[in-house]
């Protein structure tokens, strides 16, 4: 190895140790999951089981109701540190009674809300939320308000294809997951273990 190569990853090491050591505060975090490529729903629940396995509590809300028997909630809903919520009626792209809609989403919105005062709860994920204000299902500003107020060492993670400016302002840690490809489009589909 050059004596160049080790001078140059001995400065990135000091750059990033700076940082680290400037990195202290000890807090919950937003994270928000977006954009139309595969994987926000899957990372959520990846984030979720890293924090199960370190003994922390969680509760997720599914604010879309498409398959129930999906592997994570196969795997979770039962877990004793896991609560698990789907949305009553169900929103689904078939339903199209917008008004059942709403009355669902403004359950899920009140189970939600009480989570996010509930401070023996570590982590919320707030499944596919981004779509009720999309829909216009939910207005914004309550969810806002509850977020700020949350107890301070509670992580949530909203995950939807599309997230509203209000959200994008308060959420800490935000990634966007670009659509490079998708095996559908290639004529496979959607597969238990891969897409549910
Ligand atoms: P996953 O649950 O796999 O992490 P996701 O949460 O990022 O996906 P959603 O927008 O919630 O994606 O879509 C739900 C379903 O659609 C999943 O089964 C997912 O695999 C599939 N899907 C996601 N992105 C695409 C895409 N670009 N084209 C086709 N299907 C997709
Ligand atoms: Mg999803």
């Amino acid at each position: 190895m050059s004596q160049d190569h080790q001078q140059r990853m001995a400065r990135k090491k000091a750059v990033i140790d700076e940082r680290i050591a400037k990195a202290t505060e000890e807090r919950g975090v937003l994270i928000l999951l977006r954009g139309n490529g595969k994987g926000k729903s899957s990372s959520a629940f990846g984030t979720l089981a890293r924090a199960l396995g370190h003994g922390q509590s969680c509760a997720v809300v599914q604010f879309i109701k498409g398959r129930v028997q999906t592997g994570e909630y196969k795997l979770f809903h039962d877990h004793p540190q896991v609560q698990w919520h789907v949305m009553g009626h169900g929103f689904t792209w078939e339903t199209q009674d917008k008004q059942q809609d709403i009355e669902a989403a403004k359950q899920a919105w009140a189970v939600t809300e009480k989570l996010l005062q509930d401070d023996s709860i570590d982590m919320l994920v707030l499944d596919e939320m981004s779509y009720m204000f999309k829909y216009r299902y939910l207005p914004i500003e309550p969810v806002v308000a509850a977020l700020q107020h949350r107890p301070k060492n509670q992580t949530v993670i909203i995950t939807g294809r599309t997230m509203v400016e209000e959200l994008l302002a308060i959420g800490d840690t935000i990634s966007t997951i670009k659509d490079d490809g998708h095996a559908f489009r290639l004529g496979v589909k959607a597969q238990a273990g891969i897409e549910w």
